[in-house]
């Protein structure tokens, strides 16, 4: 379980609390959606949890333990973490670009193919097709396709997924909302997806947090929140 317990976060720069005495607990195994608008603290939470960035008060732990406590590589090596524009290597072919984080490259050559190969079939890229291209030779939703399984590809135990989704259009995008369900579903993992899209989080969350001024406004399961009359589904 990862629990924020009195969190709060102030950005120095320009002396502003982006996130407000957040308290919330996000159980194993998790479809777990932050939602609400832009600047209400649903990035700088994420990041918390990755220790991007680091709260400037209260206290964040992952199975009862003090996030700083955690070695910092193996922290992250346990966390795949996908964003809205995904970089991908260009020069690179996509099988290159899914093995290419350090605890892959310590694999065997034929174990980097194999975790390859199984992925982009799970994630509906024909690998025999695809695993050989360069990044421009695909389309934008199929190089999200690519994100995921990199962030998949050293089997994490939580997934961190950053409005993954919102430079799509609405076929590829509603294409990868399946996806992802189908991997939460197919996976032991716990996800955390970060969206403004009130439709997105209710269609892909179990436990829906919704945020405002740094703060929780709402959190509960998808039939508590969308039977709340308060939020007019
Ligand atoms: P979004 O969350 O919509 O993708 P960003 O995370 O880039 O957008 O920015 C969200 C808000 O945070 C914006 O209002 C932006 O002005 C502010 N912001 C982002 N980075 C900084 C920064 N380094 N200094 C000050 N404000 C920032
Ligand atoms: P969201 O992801 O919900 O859009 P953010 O976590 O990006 O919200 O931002 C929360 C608040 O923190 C906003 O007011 C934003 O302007 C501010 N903020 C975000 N990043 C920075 C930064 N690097 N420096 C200063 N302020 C920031």
């Amino acid at each position: 379980m990862i629990e924020f317990k009195n969190v709060y976060k102030k950005y120095e720069n320009n002396n502003n609390t982006a996130i407000n005495d957040l308290n919330l607990q996000i159980k194993d195994g998790d479809f777990f959606v932050l939602v609400g608008p832009s600047g209400s603290g649903k990035t700088t939470t994420l990041k918390m949890i990755n220790r991007l960035i680091k709260q400037t008060s209260g206290e964040i732990t992952i199975d009862g333990k003090n996030i700083d406590d955690f070695n910092l590589q193996e922290m992250r090596l346990q966390m795949g973490y996908v964003l809205q524009n995904i970089a991908l290597f260009p020069n690179m072919t996509i099988e290159d670009n899914i093995t290419i984080q350090p605890e892959s490259l310590k694999w065997s050559k034929e174990k980097r193919h194999q975790v390859a190969w199984d992925l982009l079939e799970k994630v509906g890229l024909d690998p025999d097709k695809y695993a050989k291209r360069l990044p421009n030779e695909l389309s934008g939703g199929e190089q999200q396709r690519v994100g995921i399984v990199r962030a998949l590809a050293s089997n994490p135990k939580i997934v961190l997924m950053d409005e993954p989704f919102s430079a799509l259009d609405p076929i590829s995008r509603n294409q990868l909302q399946e996806l992802v369900l189908k991997l939460h579903a197919e996976m032991n993992m716990t996800f955390v997806f970060v969206t403004h899209d009130m439709n997105e989080a209710v269609r892909l969350g179990n436990t829906i947090a919704i945020m405002r001024l740094g703060h929780l406004e709402q959190i509960g399961t998808r039939d508590e929140i969308v039977h709340n009359p308060k939020n007019n589904f």
